[in-house]
């Protein structure tokens, strides 16, 4: 006896896409099968006729639940949007699984709550979550400033538990010096994870920032100047040397220039382990839309570029450079985003979490630039081999969580922030124009949302243990 069969959809898996039939039993997949082939009894099925069947989307990239620098915010104590909130956009928009951050250096609770040994950490930041997310989730762990070698000592204990990618900074206030860097490659390296930076040259973005200054040219819509591209050029191409070295995977999160992307393929043509995220908001805007009213609404650190940089990540994303979309999702109410007006003081980040999807359909599925093959790969499977979820996460194969989402791509939606789910006031997004749409989102084996009504409970989403594949540590394997 299935628990829920999904009959009638045209379904992308690992091994092509068909038109199947999928059982499910539990929280699992247990039969992925020629259409009108499952003989077996049902409770319950969904009708997914002229709808695709996805893998459930994975976020990996996301601040929830976090505090916002009163440099941002224009006044302390404010929050970035709750796990409750930001998990049922992420369900609507037909994601199942985000991962955010754990540690990290700001004045986070964890870090008011506990020791600062990594473990405990860990537990302090599940504990923010668990019960709080119509999801499933889990954290990058952030390691900043000059790390001390008694934390490096324990990234492989929090590997062996399960969190498999740390985070590091090489600017902002978390910037971790390169030769703690060395040292923080060479453990994870050794111990099997991988690491994810945000990597931009302080030097140069600190010198850009005063100069704009004295130039009395610090406006918001000068943030690509200070956060420029030969900057990434730089940083990411040290960041690269450093893996070399060390024999440590990277996963660059946000490239934002053609320069980023060059690296990435330049290191990946020498066969090393080196990945990439875009994200969504920098395959379809560019600098010049900061001048616009309210134009650094649509601001992500470290800074959207030219049409000439969103043409290049849109090419690598189309020819497997980069391997994955995120959202850098950090959401505020519009008064806190739009509180700083300069290159030093205007707030990262946007309520992207639901509008990835389909936003990344409309750019490259609708326009017949990517297969829906890629289409999940780069919104899910890949994300789930790199950040070592795969095949439990990422893929619609026997044995895998049954976390899917059936998309159709007949549905012609404007986006408005009234069909929003985000705790916030605004949309960057509002008047894009979707061609396909999420509609219903099924984690393992539960729909959370159903034709655009939320069915889950705040209390489905679980922690998840990660462990990166030795094949993606190898060589570019995705
Ligand atoms: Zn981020």
């Amino acid at each position: 006896m299935l628990d829920l069969v999904i009959h009638g959809g045209t379904v992308v898996t690992p091994s092509g896409v068909g038109q199947f039939d999928i059982g499910i039993q539990g929280e699992k997949i247990v039969l992925v099968a020629a259409r009108d082939a499952i003989f077996d009894e049902f409770q319950t099925s969904v009708d997914a006729t002229g709808k695709y069947v996805f893998p459930g989307g994975i976020e990996p990239h996301t601040h929830i639940a976090t505090s916002v620098s009163e440099a941002w915010a224009g006044r302390p104590g404010v929050m970035t949007q709750s796990p409750e909130a930001a998990s049922r956009a992420a369900a609507h928009g037909g994601v199942t699984t985000y991962i955010d951050f754990a540690g990290g250096m700001e004045g986070t609770e964890e870090r008011h709550q506990s020791d600062n040994s990594i473990m405990k950490r860990l537990d302090a930041r599940r504990r923010v979550f668990a019960g709080h997310s119509y999801t499933d989730f889990a954290f990058h762990f952030t390691l900043a400033g000059e790390v001390p070698t008694s934390t490096v000592e324990e990234i492989g204990e929090a590997i062996e538990s399960g969190v498999s990618s740390f985070k590091v900074f090489t600017t902002f206030g978390s910037k971790v010096p390169y030769g703690h860097l060395w040292a923080i490659f060479e453990a994870v390296g050794i111990n099997g994870g991988i690491m994810a930076v945000h990597a931009e040259d302080d030097d140069m973005v600190k010198y850009m920032e005063a100069k704009l200054i004295r130039e009395g040219r610090d406006q918001g819509y000068n943030l690509h100047l200070a956060h420029n591209n030969v900057s990434e050029d730089i940083s990411f191409r040290k960041i690269i040397r450093l893996s070399e070295h060390t024999e440590t995977g990277i996963y660059f999160v946000h490239t934002t220039a053609k320069e980023g992307a060059f690296a990435i393929a330049d290191a990946r043509n020498n066969q090393l382990p080196v990945y990439g995220e875009t994200l969504h908001n920098y395959l379809h805007f560019t600098h010049e839309h900061y001048r616009e009213p309210e134009g650094t609404a649509i601001h992500t650190y470290p800074a959207i570029k030219h049409a000439s940089d969103r043409h290049e990540l849109q090419e690598a994303l189309i020819n497997g450079t980069l391997s994955t979309t995120a959202t850098d999702e950090y959401t505020t109410y519009k008064d806190v985003k739009l509180s700083g007006n300069t290159i030093e003081t205007v707030c990262g980040g946007h309520n992207g979490i639901e509008t990835r999807l389909p936003v990344v359909y409309a750019k490259f599925v609708s326009t017949g630039r990517i297969s829906i093959e890629h289409f999940a790969n780069i919104t899910s499977t890949n994300a789930a081999k790199i950040l070592g979820m795969y095949p439990q996460k990422g893929a619609i194969a026997t044995g895998s969580d049954a976390d899917m989402v059936l998309f159709d791509p007949d549905m012609k939606k404007t986006i408005t922030l009234d069909g929003l789910h985000a705790d916030s006031d605004y949309s960057i997004w509002e008047g894009f124009e979707c061609q396909g749409y999420p509609v219903t989102t099924i984690l393992r084996g539960k729909i959370i949302v159903e034709n655009g009504k939320l069915k889950g409970n705040p209390t489905d989403g679980n922690w998840l243990a990660r462990k990166v594949a030795p094949a993606i540590l190898a060589s570019p394997a995705c």
